[in-house]
């Protein structure tokens, strides 16, 4: 069996690994975006036979989790390829593409992963393993052929609200990995007795900052971030809170398919559209979804009377029926994303507005990743021959953590 890591040896985003039998038959393992990149524009796509349907030998590409920088550049395969994946996760990406600008087609064909359950993929052997991660219906992945055994960590974490998926793992590894692909996003970027805070620990920190709000309170996160969504909403119900969505996070939510996460109809959620979705909603005639997740929809005034009994889900389609609806008096903006992104250039405009309108700007979030010493945990615990790093901007940093480091370039074809 061979590896070639298309992209993602010296980053972190854009992963994109192939794996080739000695048969020569292919998996393509995540078909990522790279971070800095705004669109998926298929001139990104890696240049993989077969990736246009018209080869035999790709038998399929395995999507390990519904983030962008694992499966931004799907919409541009051949629809014949088989696409494996999470249900819940196909799901997600089914219902979210359609708001998204660009070409965020799902190919809808492939088996669904299930935890812990081995199939085989003509001469591979695949057993997929649920994972903590920011990304819901996260999995790493254990690939065996010719012999050979090769464990894809994908991103993952032990501080989320799943924490107990990586453990169970880590508790029961499959045995005699001999190459160990290993997600080092903070490798070489924390110390190594860093720790970031739980979840909990996100929703106590929530909670207070709600309690104290005068006015509306704007928390911009990811709709896809459920375990962050579940933070907000618990916060939101310890402190008595509306929790505002939008009709794209309704959706979300509702493709989970899971019963503790909160649906449009629940009484602590309300459902507010602001003036560019209605567009949307009237161009594409989404009537009927809107219909669904109506029960509890509030209109500009009635956000009014409620700015400080309620979270908005911030995303920044609101901000002109924010401001024209006067709710930023007294407003708080919590932003919880990865910090890195809020220097990025194209988030300006939105700082620019926020001290236009003097509305104070508080972070809270926690890493969708492994600290260094949960890293070294997890390759204890996997105890392969060797560590070959990827989705990392640092490889060069994998010895300190780990013996047995083996550093590739993308594009090298190695031996597993
Ligand atoms: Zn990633």
């Amino acid at each position: 069996m061979r590896v070639c890591i298309h992209r993602g040896t010296k980053e972190i985003g854009g992963s994109c690994v192939e794996v080739v039998s000695d048969c020569g038959k292919r998996l393509i393992v995540d078909l990522g975006l790279p971070l800095e990149i705004g669109s998926n524009d298929k001139k990104y796509l890696p240049e993989i036979t077969g990736l246009d349907g018209n080869d035999d030998s790709l038998l399929a590409v395995l999507i390990s989790h519904p983030n962008l920088d694992h499966f931004g550049l799907l919409g541009h395969i051949a629809g014949n390829i088989p696409v494996i994946m999470g249900a819940e996760a196909r799901r997600i990406l089914i219902k979210a593409a359609p708001f998204l600008r660009g070409e965020w087609k799902v190919p809808a064909m492939g088996l669904n992963f299930k935890s812990g359950q081995t199939f085989d993929l003509g001469p591979f052997r695949i057993t997929p393993y649920l994972i903590d991660h920011s990304a819901y219906d996260a999995y790493s992945m254990l690939i065996e052929a010719d012999g050979k055994r090769l464990f894809y960590s994908g991103d993952f974490r032990l501080h989320g609200r799943k924490a107990k998926l990586t453990q169970t793992l880590m508790a029961a590894p499959p045995e005699k990995i001999d190459v160990l692909l290993l997600d080092g996003s903070t490798s070489g970027r924390s110390g190594i007795d860093d720790s970031f805070p739980t979840e909990t620990e996100i929703e106590d920190t929530l909670s207070s900052l709600f309690e104290d709000a005068a006015g509306l309170t704007l928390v911009h996160t990811s709709a896809r971030n459920i375990d962050r969504v579940i933070s907000v909403f618990r916060a939101c119900k310890k402190t008595g809170k509306t929790l505002v969505v939008d009709l794209y996070t309704a959706v979300v939510l509702e493709a989970t398919g899971n019963n503790n996460i909160p649906p449009s109809e629940w009484p602590e959620i309300a459902l507010y559209i602001p003036e560019q979705q209605r567009i949307q909603i009237k161009q594409n005639q989404w009537f009927n979804l809107l219909k669904k997740h109506l029960k509890n929809r509030v209109f500009i005034g009635n956000l009014q009377s409620i700015a400080d009994k309620s979270v908005l889900l911030f995303r920044p389609l609101y901000m002109k029926d924010l401001e024209n609806g006067g709710l930023l008096d007294d407003a708080l903006y919590i932003y919880s994303q990865w910090e890195g992104y809020w220097e990025q250039e194209s988030n300006s405009y939105l700082r620019e507005w926020l001290n236009k309108h003097t509305v104070p700007k508080v972070s809270v979030h926690t890493s969708g990743y492994a600290t260094p010493p949960e890293l070294k945990r997890f390759a204890v615990a996997l105890a392969p021959e060797r560590i070959v790093p990827i989705h990392s901007f640092r490889p060069g940093k994998y010895h300190e953590l780990f013996d047995s480091v083996e550093k590739h370039n993308d594009g090298d074809y190695w031996g597993v």
